[in-house]
Formats: structure tokens, sequence, C-alpha cells
């Protein structure tokens, strides 16, 4: 069994970036439910979500949670901001080699399937790549305060199928019909006994 954490971004009182109407924390919960809806129709892999719906765990929840689950890899799924344009992904600046190799993958792999500009693969002292101890990458998925960038990300949700095309797959297309029937699984809940519920002290480094 393979586990596979994925973190949405930001969350509740945190909305993270914002630009062009769009708030950075629904974009990332509508593409880590996407990538979990898709990774679900895998054999042998499980997959857990640092969250489900509009709330903020912080980010040492988050890394504690995907740590004792021993996940086997850990994806931070965000939205850039700041004037640039196109994707990028990171790693922890120690990171381990098998964590490079997995951002290889990944990002020549996302680059296939989304039409924005290649920024490439980055590494940085960001609390959730330093703190998970598999490996972990942190993406960020366009920018939020680009008009073109935006118009892409915009376009998550407003299709209604599940069966898109590859090209068009990943930063778009999680209804609010998959949404309702995620948040409908009790076992994927995971919050029992609301590990989230931990001192926000901590979460100040990520961006
Ligand atoms: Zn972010």
């Amino acid at each position: 069994m393979t586990k596979i954490f994925i973190d949405a971004g930001h969350g509740g009182t945190d909305p993270g970036a914002v630009g062009n109407g769009l708030k950075e924390k629904d974009l990332t919960l509508k593409i880590a439910t996407k990538v979990k809806i898709m990774l679900e129709d895998y054999k042998d892999v499980s997959v857990k979500m640092s969250r489900a719906g509009d709330t903020y765990p912080s980010l040492s929840a988050r890394t504690k949670v995907a740590n004792e689950w021993d996940a086997d890899f850990f994806l931070s799924i965000h939205i850039n901001a700041g004037g640039g344009t196109g994707y990028e992904d990171y790693i922890y600046t120690s990171a381990s080699a098998m964590a490079k190799e997995y951002q290889s993958t990944n990002h020549v792999e996302i680059m296939k399937q989304i039409d924005m500009k290649d920024r490439g693969k980055k590494s940085a002292n960001y609390q959730v790549l330093r703190t998970s101890s598999m490996p972990a990458i942190l993406t960020e998925c366009g920018f939020i305060d680009n008009a073109g960038d935006a118009a892409k990300l915009k376009q998550i949700g407003n299709d209604g199928t599940a069966n898109v095309s590859p090209n068009q797959m990943t930063l778009e297309d999680v209804t609010e019909e998959e949404n309702g029937r995620f948040e409908a699984e009790p076992d994927t809940q995971k919050e029992d006994d609301d590990p989230f519920a931990t001192d926000l002290s901590d979460d100040d480094s990520l961006e």
C-alpha cells in the first residue's frame, strides 16, 4: 500500500494569495480533491488529505498527521502570487535523494498535463517540507495575480465532467458533486481525534 498525503494549502481564516476574484485556499482544495480522486483509481494507493473543507490545520499539524500516518509521499498544493506566471515546485533545501527523484518525476509529468510556463524545479526551507519525514514536494500551480494564469485557474470546477482530457486535467474540473461525495465519505475524514486542534503558533514561515 502506497500512502500519499495531500495538503491543500491554507484554508479557513487563511485565504492564502488572492487575486482576480480567486482565493488560493479554494483552488488548493479543488486541486487536492481532484488529485485524490485520480489517485484513488489506482490499486493499493491510500490517500489522506490535510483538510476536506474550508478549515485551517496548522502547518505543524499537517506534517504531524502525515508523519504519524507514515505517508510515503507528501504533496502540498499552493497557488503563487507576486507578479510572475507559470508553474514551479519545491523540495526542501536539504532534501533526500528520493525527494529529488520524486520532484523530477512529478515535474515532468505535471508539465505534460498543464498549459503553463515551466518555472522549474526549486528548493526552499518551507516548514511543511522541512518537518515532513517522507519525500515531500510543494507545488505552486500558477499565479493568482496573473490574468492569464487566473483565467486557467478559474476553469476549475466550471465543467461538471470528471473525464476531462489529460491536457485539461490538472487544474480543472473538480465539481461540487465530487466535493460533496468526498466529504460524505466518513472513512476519508480521518479527523475523529481532531489532530488539527493544535496550536497555530508556528505557522508563519510557509510563504
Ligand atoms: Zn500558498
